[in-house]
């Protein structure tokens, strides 16, 4: 196992996301993950991937008009990258449906020093078994939806999150076709990841994999004691947990 490694899908783990934004979503989330979702706070978040030697990419959150509930601001992502930089940097996010307004949101997110830009279009274990999962639609979490754009952006780097299951083929060959697509592989546990996913990512598309855990839904301890135990070669271990993400992230570090 490398010594470094950015973890590239990281949620506020703060009761104010969990608890406000995310009300009612979370213990559907933890029955679907089997395990429950531990409330902490920015510092103690930040002591524990320093700890582990990670990285962790910060997610911002605006699904607003959709979903009725609070977002968590871009300024608030910024200001916890600002606090600690040695263990996060941050993506923005923006809500589409909002228009003009999100056009203008993207800009002041690259101004706020964060590094992308995140999407809410569908889902996870969030809404998971329940009743019209939660009003959350599945045709959103297309990844073919996503082909248009990075056709018409060539320079504009995708990374499709939780790789788009069951439709993850379709994800496959958006990323063999398209060398700025991305395939994120969080929102699982490693060891149930389909197979197809698994050939590809220790394949020919090894560098372009990035792992995510989408704490605090999953630990990054446990995908990553889960990631070591698939035997990867250690070479495609290294480009999946750091080398990749760093490369689109520009980070520095030595
Ligand atoms: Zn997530």
């Amino acid at each position: 196992m490398p010594a470094r490694a950015i973890d590239c899908h990281v949620h506020l783990p703060t009761p104010d996301w969990l608890d406000g934004s995310m009300a009612g979503y979370v213990e559907a989330a933890e029955a679907y993950f089997r395990s429950p979702v531990q409330r902490a706070t920015l510092a103690g978040l930040a002591g524990k991937y320093r700890e582990l030697g990670v990285r962790a990419v910060l997610l911002a959150w605006d699904a607003e008009t959709a979903t009725g509930r609070p977002r968590v601001p871009n300024e608030t992502v910024a200001a916890a990258c600002a606090e600690y930089p040695d263990v996060f940097t941050g993506f923005g996010s923006v809500d589409p449906h909002k228009g003009e307004a999100a056009v203008a949101e993207v800009a002041a997110i690259a101004d706020l020093g964060l590094r992308g830009v995140k999407f809410h279009p569908g889902t996870s274990g969030i809404g998971a078994r329940q009743p019209g999962g939660q009003g959350i639609r599945l045709d959103y979490a297309r990844p073919i939806r996503l082909d248009a754009v990075a056709a018409a952006y060539p320079g504009l780097t995708v990374i499709a999150a939780h790789f788009g299951w069951p439709w993850h083929l379709e994800l496959i060959a958006m990323a063999l076709h398209k060398t700025n697509i991305y395939i994120d592989i969080s929102g699982w546990s490693p060891r149930r990841i389909p197979p197809e996913v698994i050939h590809e990512l220790r394949g020919r598309l090894a560098s372009q994999f990035v792992w995510g855990s989408d704490y605090p839904f999953i630990s990054p301890e446990r995908c990553l004691s889960e990631l070591g135990a698939l035997g990867l070669p250690g070479d495609v271990l290294q480009k999946v947990l750091y080398a990749n993400a760093a490369q689109i992230l520009g980070l520095s570090e030595p």
